[in-house]
C-alpha cells in the first residue's frame, strides 16, 4: 500500500465539511469530535476501517492518549486518554489521537502519546510517525485546525 500524505490543515477543513454535509449544511459551534469519530470510517479518511470505537479511559498509567489497532482486526481501532485529566484536556486528547487515526494509521499499529507529545506538539524520539519532518507534530497541527471546538 503506497502511502497518501494528508496536509493537516486541508484535512481538518475536508473532515468538517464531511460534518457539515451530515448535518445538513449546519455547523456546529464546536467541533463534534465524537460525530467525526462516526463518520471518519465511511469517509475517505477511515478507508478501510469498520469502525472506530467511542474513547475510554487508559487501563494502563502513564497514558495521556492512545490510538490502538484492535490486533485481532485490523478494521477495527480504538482510543484511550488519560481518565484523570480535566474534561478539556481529554477532549484535546482525543482529537490528537483522531489526527494521528487520519494522518498516519498507515504507518503504525499503535500509538501511545505522553502529556509532552499531546500538548507541546513535539512527539517523542521513536514516536514521531514522521521523523524526516521538522518533530512539529502533524496530528496536533490537524486539530489545532479544528479550532476552538476542541478547547472547550
Ligand atoms: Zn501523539
Amino acid at each position: 500500500m503506497t502511502a497518501v500524505v494528508l496536509p493537516p490543515p486541508k484535512t481538518a477543513y475536508d473532515i468538517i465539511k464531511v460534518m457539515r454535509a451530515y448535518l445538513g449544511g449546519e455547523g456546529p459551534l464546536a467541533t463534534d469530535l465524537d460525530l467525526i469519530r462516526r463518520l471518519l470510517p465511511l469517509t475517505q479518511f477511515g478507508r478501510g476501517v469498520k469502525e472506530i470505537k467511542p474513547p475510554a479511559p487508559a487501563p494502563w498509567s502513564g497514558c495521556e492518549g492512545a490510538l490502538v489497532r484492535n490486533p485481532d482486526d485490523a478494521t477495527e481501532w480504538g482510543i484511550f486518554y488519560n481518565g484523570s485529566a480535566r474534561a478539556e484536556r481529554q477532549r484535546f486528547t482525543i482529537a490528537h489521537e483522531l489526527g494521528h487515526f487520519v494522518l498516519h494509521r498507515d504507518r503504525q499499529a499503535d500509538f501511545n502519546c505522553d502529556k509532552r507529545s499531546v500538548y507541546s506538539g513535539s512527539e517523542p524520539a521513536g514516536e514521531n510517525p514522521n521523523p524526516a519532518s521538522s518533530g512539529r507534530n502533524q496530528s496536533l497541527d490537524l486539530f489545532v485546525t479544528f479550532g476552538a471546538g476542541v478547547r472547550e
